[in-house]
């Protein structure tokens, strides 16, 4: 049944702790044979990557599935892929994404399922290594030439960079920032919307992309007021999530409606509603209220608002909005 668990002022959840054990090594990547030194480390471990997949292994767990990347020591023919130094494990291990076709086949026991399907279910190191391969697979797929000559660029520093042969530039890995905010009215009700792809019953609060040279606090005033046609103010940083959806960086705020009149975006906005606390108990009790996925930034600023975990019998998959 789903339900509530009920916590003190000043307990709630908050943004995401810092760090999760990976230690990003940007020394690993100068060496000029990094990849070969990386996978002849003993201590190295592999993770192989397939069209934003990797081999899985999953139990049921005792109240949430459990997941676990499918990591192995390094295979002779590793260095005929691309090889990405993800960076090193608690004991200074080397940790390496391998990207290869979906001919090759998963170890025994696991199988090939993609960061939404077992974001929420893997621990944070294995989280973060997967969605930084993810990331920077899907950089290295999408740019192939380069985009002053158009000639083919090759990966180097371990995969962090692409360089060109012809006129020796240099490209890196692309991240867009995109702003997602809890906004509350003067009755300190929740702003919550529905995009017009999604079902009925599931809602989260609004978010959009970061406009060039625009500030940060500035591009959540606009969002909002183009969505939904409500003016903000105090706006006040929350923190972080990356979103490897292609390659965006969601920066979470909280903000304060100055007028709660609501003229959603028709285009963009199937329904927007101004929530209670007491509405979204009763929403999530009666099932009646799908809430984005437990691991995602707008979970996390939903809950910090109410001031508690919720535990809805419908949440979307992780990594969407
Ligand atoms: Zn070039």
């Amino acid at each position: 049944m789903p339900g509530i668990t009920p916590r003190g002022p000043g307990e709630s959840p908050g943004p995401e702790p810092l760090g999760t054990g990976l230690r990003r090594n940007n020394a690993d990547r100068d060496h000029p044979h990094a990849i070969a030194e990386l996978l002849a480390d003993p201590r190295a471990r592999v993770v192989d990557l397939a069209e934003g997949a990797t081999p899985v292994t999953t139990d049921s767990g005792e109240s949430r599935p459990q997941a676990r990347l499918s990591w192995r020591p390094p295979r002779p023919d590793d260095a005929e892929h691309l090889v990405l130094s993800i960076g090193r494990d608690g004991a200074a291990g080397p940790v390496l994404a391998v990207v290869r076709d979906r001919e090759f086949v998963a170890p025994a026991g696991s199988t090939w399922r993609g960061l939404r399907e077992v974001g929420a279910d893997l621990d944070p190191f294995d989280a973060e290594v997967f969605m930084t391969a993810v990331a920077l697979a899907r950089w290295h797929e999408s740019h192939p030439r380069c985009p002053r000559c158009g000639a083919e660029t090759v990966s180097e520093r371990a995969g962090w960079t692409r360089r060109c042969p012809q006129d020796g530039s240099e490209h890196f890995p692309r991240t867009d920032p995109a702003v997602i905010m809890a906004v509350v009215d003067e009755f300190d009700r929740l702003l919550l919307g529905r995009n017009v792809l999604w079902p009925t019953g599931r809602f989260s609060v609004l978010a959009g992309f970061v406009e060039p040279g625009e500030r940060l606090e500035a591009a959540v005033v606009r969002e909002v007021h183009e969505e939904v046609g409500v003016n903000v103010t105090d706006v006040q940083y929350f923190g972080s999530q990356p979103w490897p959806f292609p390659a965006s960086l969601m920066l979470g705020f909280t903000a304060r409606a100055v007028q709660p009149d609501l003229r959603p975006d028709a285009d963009e906005i199937a329904e927007a509603r101004w929530v209670s606390r007491e509405e979204v108990r009763q929403l999530v009790e009666n099932a009646q209220l799908t809430l984005p996925g437990r691991l995602s930034i707008a979970r996390r600023l939903i809950e910090d608002w109410y001031g508690g975990r919720l535990s809805p019998a419908r949440e979307a998959t992780w990594g969407r909005r």
